[in-house]
């Protein structure tokens, strides 16, 4: 019994439709998933459908872009409500930042001579959350590239010309905005992060799990963070991090995550829900009154 919890889909940068990649799921015999778009919910309603229709368990998810000392970590999310308040508020600054850097990168790449228009992207996109991932794209569509590689390294990584930065929240708050909205809050791919240092950090600030498990990781790094989660009492979790076809074969299916990961997810879960409704109790319901 297996489970794959860092899933992208069309909805930001992925290429697979909620129903595509319910169906590759089905296919690869996982008990679980839980989609994890960058910086929106908004593929969660379709997923649901689709994993009931493929018999799949399905935790509801995002991934949240955050910054930590300087540092990019991503935040999973996991067990959502996607419907809470504060949680779409934040969403939708994202995903306007998110709009405008494609406007910005734009801009830049025309500078450089390269007249890729701006309606192209977004028409690729198709979605609320877009990123470098459709803007490389449609450098490949307008045969500017050759490559997603190509795009990235002439035009779109860190420090080449067309790159533009991006909006996030400090890390703490992508914590305590994912625990507000019912979710359990795992740091992402902390092999890739360079900064193990905010781990421990960060699990003192209440963030509840690491993902130890992911298809960047080696054995040895995998074998590393689950030591590191021990100590730091953080939960596991893991996921292939799929894109769909964005990047050759699907990643679906190649990282197997033991499925009492999820048992344990939804265990915490559940003692948030019993943490929160304690904190919604305390509140006073009205404000008091005024003295006369
Ligand atoms: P953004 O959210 O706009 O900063 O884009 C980040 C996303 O770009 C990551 O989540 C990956 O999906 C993708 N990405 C990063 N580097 C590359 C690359 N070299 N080739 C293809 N996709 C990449
Ligand atoms: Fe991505
Ligand atoms: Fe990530
Ligand atoms: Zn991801």
């Amino acid at each position: 019994m297996f489970a794959d919890l860092h899933l992208h889909t069309c909805f930001s940068d992925g290429t697979y439709t909620p129903e595509e990649l319910a169906g590759h799921a089905r296919r690869c015999q996982l008990k679980a998933v839980a989609l994890t778009d960058h910086d929106t919910v908004d593929g969660c309603a379709r997923m649901t459908a689709a994993c009931q229709t493929a018999g799949l368990e399905f935790i509801p998810g995002a991934e949240i872009t955050s910054e930590f000392h300087g540092h990019e970590l991503h935040v999973l999310g996991y067990y959502l409500d996607p419907q809470n308040h504060a949680l779409q508020e934040q969403l939708v600054r994202f995903q306007a930042v998110r709009r405008q850097r494609i406007h910005d990168m734009v801009e830049r790449l025309n500078r450089l001579n390269v007249p890729l228009a701006v309606e192209s992207v977004f028409t690729l996109a198709n979605c609320q959350s877009p990123g470098r991932p459709h803007v490389a794209r449609a450098l490949v569509q307008g045969g500017w590239c050759s490559s997603l590689d190509e795009a990235f390294e002439r035009f779109l990584k860190k420090g080449k010309p067309a790159w533009a930065p991006k909006f996030k929240i400090p890390t703490t708050e992508a914590i305590e905005l994912l625990h507000h909205a019912g979710g359990v809050a795992a740091l992402a791919h902390p092999g890739l992060n360079h900064c193990d240092e905010a781990i421990a950090v960060l699990a003192d600030a209440g963030l509840d799990g690491l993902e130890c498990f992911h298809t960047k990781h080696s054995t040895a790094m995998t074998q590393r963070y689950l030591e590191v989660a021990e100590r730091h009492g953080l939960l596991v979790t893991g996921g292939s991090d799929c894109h769909g076809m964005s990047k050759g074969q699907p990643l679906i299916g190649s990282l197997k995550v033991p499925y009492e990961c999820v048992e344990r997810l939804r265990d915490a879960m559940q003692r948030r829900a019993v943490d929160n409704s304690f904190l919604l109790a305390r509140e006073p319901a009205s404000s008091p009154p005024e003295p006369s």
